[in-house]
């Protein structure tokens, strides 16, 4: 039976576009998050799509921080949101890496950016059409799963925005990447989303 997916997402990218980019987020104190990413994700809150958040995390893979890590992380960012009044409706990782990894993170995985993966699996957990979603994120990975599945991707200029657009706009280039709008920041980001869904 084919279910109608009636809901659509703003599928948030984690590092260098929630929080601060920091190389691998190994530590708690390590989590900042920038200044108005509890009111961009407030909007979507109020807008009615869903806030998700899908972040490739192979420093897990890479022995740097375990499973149990991420989801602390994601349990701080989840708290600092709902003091100001913002929520994420899911958090999705990938652990993988397909050449670095121990055991079984060792592997070219589904989910890992560019791959759908997650996307998907969202797309199934929540009933979310993804063609009428979009994506948001600082790397050209980010901006190229959306068009693995119709959706539409915003680049932002923060964390490795910018070496993005220097490296990878490049005509030609192995990475070059036309995302749909570019956003100075997350709010920016979602404030174009929201005019762009009408
Ligand atoms: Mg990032
Ligand atoms: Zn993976």
């Amino acid at each position: 039976m084919t279910r109608t997916k009636k809901n659509t997402a703003v599928f948030l990218d984690r590092d260098g576009t929630i929080n601060e980019e920091v190389g691998y987020l190994d530590s708690i104190d390590k989590l900042k998050l920038f200044a108005n990413a509890a009111e961009a994700i407030r909007i979507i809150n109020e807008s009615g799509m869903k806030a998700v958040v899908m972040s490739n995390q192979s420093g897990i893979a890479r022995g740097y921080f375990t499973e149990e890590f991420v989801g602390t992380v994601h349990t701080h960012i989840q708290k600092i949101l709902r003091e100001r009044g913002a929520f994420v409706d899911a958090f999705y990782y990938c652990p993988h890496h397909p050449t670095e990894g121990i055991g079984a993170y060792l592997q070219s995985c589904s989910c890992r950016k560019p791959e759908a993966g997650m996307l998907i699996a969202a797309s199934e957990d929540m009933g979310i059409d993804l063609v009428k979603s979009y994506t948001v994120g600082d790397m050209s990975k980010d901006i190229q799963v959306a068009g693995k599945v119709g959706a539409k991707g915003v680049l932002v200029k923060t964390g490795y925005g910018l070496n993005t657009i220097e490296k990878d706009f490049t005509p030609g280039s192995a990475e070059a990447v036309r995302p749909d709008y570019i956003a100075e920041d997350i709010l920016d980001a979602i404030t174009w989303i929201m005019r762009d869904r009408q």
